[in-house]
């Protein structure tokens, strides 16, 4: 029998519903770049409870090749740094770089 062993890295964006498979370094969602309050230090997941609110990417600078896109969290406030992932959605990005710079 096959044993299915379910990467908990995996999940389910909650801002447009898009199926993402983690990769262990990204945790916001590759189609719309929303992300989701969980984390206090890199892995640990005791924010969990204490907030858990979507994150918008308010944000995108581009540091020499590498993108970071700065999350807000929509319940409290906090902002946070994550770096662009190699799947995420170029186009969304593009995007979210022209609405800033207007
Ligand atoms: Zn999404
Ligand atoms: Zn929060």
């Amino acid at each position: 029998m096959k044993k299915f062993i379910k990467n908990k890295e995996d999940f389910t964006c909650e801002y447009c519903g898009a199926e993402n498979i983690g990769d262990g370094y990204t945790n916001h969602c590759s189609e719309c770049l929303w992300s989701k309050h969980v984390d206090i230090n890199p892995g640990d997941r005791q924010a969990l409870e204490s907030c858990g609110g979507l994150m918008e990417p308010v944000e995108v600078q581009a540091k020499g090749d590498t993108y970071i896109i700065k999350h807000k969290c929509q319940k409290c406030g906090h902002i946070k740094p994550n770096k662009v992932a190699k799947s995420d959605n170029f186009d969304t990005l593009l995007e979210l770089c022209k609405v800033r710079q207007k």
